[in-house]
């Protein structure tokens, strides 16, 4: 079934906040789909109550609360009739929110924070799950818009749809012939949040946290340690309804859509969180500087060596290492060279020269005139730094396995973030094919056998062939992952 396509994220983050108890807000053009999606959701929880309203900057709080009781008001009492209205339903939908006036704002604010409605004297407590705010932009300042904007704890970026397939499936399909696959009562979701609450969170994750947090900081990005605390709820929620018995740091991914406020923090967002997720601890940071230093060390110790007998016309004075041309030319810079090579003499002047020592060093690389000592030595660093490397691979083969395990287990990624996840991985062991691209070098450079040990060929394969489980692209697979986890109970 197709329906809801190009929607993977915002239909899992939907359903990832109503099971969490979070709100969810779209920002986006007006015709996004929003309220088929808000709908169908709600049509998927048994006697869920769907509220749907489009505020305006003249709704009042009738419209979204209630009417007021007449019979109440005879005596003399202050009181809405709430069927019907937010304070009664499950999924509501509040369109254009930040048109909200300040007569609704209060009590919306309430019902959000609280899940607690006053009606009159009486304190109701409301059934919501989950409110769905969209709006087409974020609000000027406005502090207390701020403090609403605050609430939603999940935010989407919502586009137009690109594919045309797509867009003609928006346009001609009957929406209304959605049938939920699955019917999950309240009383699940408020069970599989409670049994979220003891799992464990691994050390990895608290890591990637604290990292992020830093990193988000020195963007100017500031969290709340009340949203972050709700952060870590979401997470437990995802990992138990994907049956994990901790949360892992596939789950941390999830927090792209939890922590920017300008929709132009996203992508930068997004791929810090790849970026500490994916990382696993493994850095080829450090190997990639000591092969380049290892190839400059060695570039540096053969230029040096002359291999051909170099005078200078101008004074007589005779050279055996590369650095005492380079001296002499900063004292007299308008001096020339006689270079001598297979009996032949030939003046140069000091640019020419040096690139002429060059192409002879490079034809002769391979005898290079380094003394055995010297060549020892290289040879050992050498040797020492392949080992290395050579067990980072192993490292990041075994982890790549564990990343694709985690990754499948967990329902709420969507196919892009599953395939970009170990792309990121796949590029680290790219790089590392690099580095033995370095050493080669430096190898045939000092003319020394190559004993590198080959990397090994079925990588090669394993990183073309990026493992994707099954299409998550429509509500009711997703409710069929989700079922099975709370009919197990
Ligand atoms: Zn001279």
């Amino acid at each position: 079934m197709s329906y809801f396509k190009e929607r993977e994220a915002e239909i899992s983050g939907s359903l990832l906040a109503v099971l969490s108890g979070e709100n969810i807000i779209f920002l986006g053009p007006p015709g996004t789909a929003k309220t088929q999606l808000a709908k169908n959701i709600c049509q998927s929880i048994e006697g869920g109550n769907f509220f749907n309203y489009l505020l305006t900057s003249f709704s009042t709080p009738e419209e979204i609360f209630g009417p007021l009781s007449l019979k109440a008001l005879e005596e003399d009492e202050f009181r809405r009739k709430i069927e019907g209205c937010l304070p009664t339903s499950h999924i509501a939908l509040l369109d254009e929110i930040f048109k909200a006036s300040s007569a609704i704002l209060n009590s919306l604010l309430t019902i959000l924070n609280e899940r607690k409605y006053h009606n009159g004297k009486e304190i109701v407590d409301v059934p919501l799950l989950s409110v769905f705010g969209a709006s087409n932009e974020l609000p000027e300042e406005n502090e207390s818009l701020e403090a609403l904007y605050d609430r939603f704890l999940f935010r989407y970026r919502l586009t137009y749809i690109q594919d045309d397939e797509n867009f003609r499936n928006l346009l001609f399909r009957n929406h209304d012939d959605f049938k939920p696959s699955l019917n999950i009562p309240v009383l699940a979701i408020y069970e599989l949040r409670e049994s979220a609450k003891n799992l464990p969170v691994d050390p990895d994750v608290e890591l990637i946290i604290i990292e992020l947090r830093k990193n988000l900081q020195l963007q100017e990005i500031y969290i709340s340690d009340r949203r972050w605390k709700k952060v870590i709820q979401v997470l437990k929620v995802a990992a138990c309804s994907s049956g994990c018995m901790a949360v892992d740091r596939t789950m941390a991914l999830l927090l792209q859509h939890m922590l920017w406020n300008l929709p132009e923090e996203r992508e930068y967002l997004r791929k810090v969180v790849f970026e500490l997720v994916v990382s696993g601890g493994i850095s080829t940071e450090k190997l990639r500087q000591e092969a380049e230093d290892l190839h400059a060390a060695a570039s540096i110790a053969l230029k040096n060596e002359l291999s051909v007998k170099v005078i200078c016309d101008s004074c007589g004075e005779e050279f055996l290492l590369r650095k005492e041309i380079e001296t002499h030319h900063l004292a007299h810079k308008n001096h020339s060279y006689t270079l001598k090579k297979d009996g032949v003499s030939q003046i140069y002047p000091y640019d020419n020269l040096v690139r002429e020592i060059d192409s002879i060093n490079e034809a002769v690389g391979k005898k290079s005139t380094l003394t055995l000592a010297q060549k020892e030595v290289f040879e050992k660093e050498i040797e020492s730094l392949v080992d290395r490397i050579r067990r980072v691979k192993c490292r990041l083969e075994e982890e790549r396995e564990l990343l694709r395990i985690l990754i499948e287990k967990n329902i709420w990624l969507s196919i892009l973030d599953r395939k970009e996840a170990l792309m990121l991985h796949d590029s680290r062991s790219i790089e590392l094919v690099e580095f033995d691209t370095i050493i080669s070098k430096v190898y045939s450079m000092l003319g020394l056998e190559s004993r590198q040990v080959k990397p090994k060929s079925q990588f090669a394969e394993e990183k073309a062939k990026i493992i994707v489980t099954d299409s998550l692209s429509s509500v009711n697979s997703f409710m069929e992952k989700i079922g099975s986890r709370l009919r197990l109970k």
